[in-house]
């Protein structure tokens, strides 16, 4: 589904160059479930960004099917992005003045569905991920478990080909980080593409794979 090669992503700031990611080929298979580890700043955000289109890339290629995402306009790889791929971060990444159900149904306001099957989609992944009885209320009143729960949903309510999750069991305890993992698992099993990163040893474990970084490098 996925193929990078030699791809190199450089920062520069005022005094610093650094480079986050450095000659980094990997190939992602349709339904695979990948694990990312590595030290912290070894480069696995950037290299999530980068297969999440958030983030451009300095050399290297990057193809996802059939198309080379260097040829998109940038108009072209957020309309990529948002049919295509869904997105979990460590630190829920909801929005405050919304309530659960708007939450999770924004990714399809962005992709201009009608209201009825905003609905639909919006029910059905909140039944799946056990907080329909929760849908009207504020995020900020859920814990951090349950408002995970609203990111899971909301990152797979547009039925996305790939879901990335940085670190998304980072600021949970066990017992809701094993819910979440067991949720990701689910969704794999069911047929969506993950890719995680992750600092857990046991949450790598459920990856088919880990890919371990070191300085911007894969090692192995
Ligand atoms: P990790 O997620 O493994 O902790 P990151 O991918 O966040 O690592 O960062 C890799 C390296 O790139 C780090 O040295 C970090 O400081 C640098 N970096 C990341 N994002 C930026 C940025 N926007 N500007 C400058 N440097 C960055
Ligand atoms: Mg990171």
């Amino acid at each position: 589904m996925i193929q990078i090669e030699n791809l190199t992503r450089v920062f520069y700031t005022e005094d610093m160059k650094t480079t986050a990611l450095s000659d980094v080929s990997l190939q992602i298979l349709e339904k695979e479930f990948v694990a990312i580890m590595g030290p912290s700043g070894c480069g696995k955000s950037t290299l999530l960004n980068t297969l999440g289109l958030i983030d451009r890339f300095t050399e290297g290629i990057y193809y996802f099917g059939n198309l080379n995402m260097q040829n998109l306009s940038p108009a072209q790889r957020t309309e990529f992005r948002r049919d295509n791929i869904g997105f979990i971060f460590q630190n829920f990444n909801l929005t405050d003045e919304l309530n659960v159900f708007e939450n999770i149904e924004l990714p399809l306001r962005y992709q201009h569905r009608d209201k009825l099957f905003r609905k639909e989609a919006v029910e059905r992944v909140l039944e799946r991920m056990g907080i329909a009885h929760r849908r009207r209320h504020k995020v900020s009143q859920l814990s951090g478990g349950q408002q995970q729960r609203v990111a899971v949903a909301r990152a797979l309510v547009t039925n996305p080909r790939l879901i990335l999750a940085d670190e998304p069991t980072g600021n949970l305890d066990s017992k809701n980080g094993d819910e979440v993992m067991d949720m990701l698992e689910q969704l794999n099993e069911d047929g969506t593409t993950i890719v995680m990163v992750t600092h857990s040893i046991a949450n790598s474990q459920r990856a088919h794979r880990i890919i371990n970084l070191f300085d911007g490098k894969i090692v192995s």
